[in-house]
């Protein structure tokens, strides 16, 4: 232990770096290159912006802070760099403005390997 150091659960930490058990923990507010996701990802969520309410749900449910608003537009946008296709915003849609899709079916076609690779 420490000297001169106050106790929080069983890690020392000093006062000012301590952060309650529950509590929001600050996270840098710019993009993270080492969080990108890799090629793993085998679906993703597309938005239909005719259904989207803008409630923001999509925005507050993402574990890893890939919707923004741009208010300009008007229209939520997708940082898919981050996106891990967990689809957890999918199912926190409430009137079903998101859809899965597998990761490799583009608007102008569906692209599918004849074997594995
Ligand atoms: S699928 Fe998961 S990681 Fe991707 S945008 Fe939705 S909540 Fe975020
Ligand atoms: S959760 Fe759905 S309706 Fe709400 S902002 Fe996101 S896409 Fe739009």
């Amino acid at each position: 232990m420490s000297k001169g150091l106050p106790e929080f659960g069983t890690i020392n930490v000093s006062e000012e770096r301590a952060v309650p058990f529950g509590a929001v923990t600050p996270a840098p507010v710019n993009e993270q290159e080492l969080f990108i996701t890799s090629n793993w990802r085998i679906i993703r969520p597309v938005i239909d912006h005719e259904k989207c309410t803008r409630c923001l749900n999509c925005y507050i449910f993402c574990p890893d802070a890939c919707w923004l608003y741009n208010e300009e537009t008007n229209m939520m946008e997708l940082n898919l760099k981050y996106c891990k296709g967990c689809l957890i915003c999918v199912n926190e849609c409430p009137p079903n403005a998101l859809t899965e899709v597998p990761e490799l079916d583009f608007e102008d076609g569906v692209v599918r390997l004849e074997k594995p690779f």
